[in-house]
């Protein structure tokens, strides 16, 4: 079984408009932010036209990569969901 097909069996509820992570507004990426578009493992972030780092943070499976890469440096804010919200992982 591949990593996406594995990923693909976990449930995911959304907490309308109250995302758990956001970034920062910013004009440039930090490397460490550029970063995270290619090692977020449910591929949560993403480049904009504007060549900004976005986050949908639908799917997200807490990871917590985000967040030691980048919650320090305040790119990045990090809260768990809500109870009730969030990953559902299927086996485990
Ligand atoms: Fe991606 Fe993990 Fe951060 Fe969630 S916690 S957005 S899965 S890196």
């Amino acid at each position: 079984l591949r990593v996406e097909d594995k990923l693909f069996q976990n449930r995911y509820l959304v907490d309308p408009g109250r995302p758990h992570i956001k970034v920062r507004p910013h004009e440039r990426p930090s490397a460490n932010l550029r970063a995270l578009t290619r090692i977020c493992p449910a591929k949560c972030y993403e480049l904009n036209d504007k060549g900004q780092v976005e986050i949908a943070a639908d799917g997200c499976m807490e990871c917590g990569t985000c967040r030691v890469l980048c919650e320090a440096s305040g790119e990045v804010v990090w809260n768990y969901p809500r109870g009730g919200f969030g990953v559902l992982f299927k086996f485990g």
